[in-house]
């Protein structure tokens, strides 16, 4: 119900459906979205208790309809932050466990970044093969966990010429509909990529609750 009050019931279920089918490269698997999905819920009904909106009519189906929206809109859409925005303003909210840099399958590099990257790592040149989706692009070998990561610090060796991808986790650049535009990486062991949706589905939970008072 009071997700109907932000989008239109048939193009979010558009949305999601294409959201759900796409596969970037193994990210974002309908098992991890479900995790990320019930990590969020289990902090949303703290911070937006049901009971207080019980006289309006909203549940605890609501809250989840919202996180399920949050997912797959950048908030722009109604004239909020981007997911850009969010996740630049709130980068205490990772904590640095290393998991992205252990357990990703993929270090992607642009193929525009692979001469500045060499440039100050000359090293890494044994290090890096053709990316195996995008082959006019590269990626690092061997990771999983990554090589450059440091076993007690949770520390990258090659913090200041890092690979763009690693700067922008848990937001993923894709190209959709001829315009790049971030997506989050849901993750839900991800303590960013978890807050990132959180703080996303209270500011569309908000609006809601506004549109519905209206
Ligand atoms: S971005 Fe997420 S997974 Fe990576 S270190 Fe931060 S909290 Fe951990
Ligand atoms: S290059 Fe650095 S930031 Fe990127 S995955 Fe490896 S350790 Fe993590």
């Amino acid at each position: 119900m009071l997700r109907d009050l932000l989008i239109n019931k048939e193009l979010f279920e558009t949305l999601r459906e294409k959201f759900l089918e796409s596969d970037d490269g193994g990210m974002n698997t309908n098992e991890e979205i479900e995790l990320l999905e019930k990590a969020v819920f289990n902090r949303l009904k703290k911070k937006r208790s049901v009971k207080r909106y019980k006289k309006l009519g909203v549940s605890k189906g609501d809250l989840k309809e919202i996180i399920q929206l949050a997912d797959i809109i950048s908030l722009d859409a109604i004239g909020g932050p981007s997911n850009y925005e969010l996740a630049k303003e709130h980068q205490e909210w990772c904590t640095i466990c290393g998991r992205c840099c252990r357990e990703s399958e993929s270090i992607f590099i642009h193929k525009d970044e692979l001469n500045l990257l060499l440039t100050f790592n000359p090293d890494l040149e044994k290090g890096i093969i053709r990316n195996k989706l995008y082959p006019e692009h590269f990626e690092l070998k061997d990771i999983r966990p990554c090589k450059f990561i440091d076993d007690e610090t949770n520390k990258c060796g090659i913090y200041n010429s890092r690979p763009q991808v690693c700067r922008s986790y848990p937001l993923v650049l894709i190209e959709s509909n001829g315009k790049a535009k971030n997506i989050i990486n849901l993750r839900s062991k991800c303590n960013y990529s978890v807050n990132l949706i959180l703080e996303k589905s209270m500011i569309l939970f908000d609006e809601a609750i506004r549109r519905l008072r209206d």
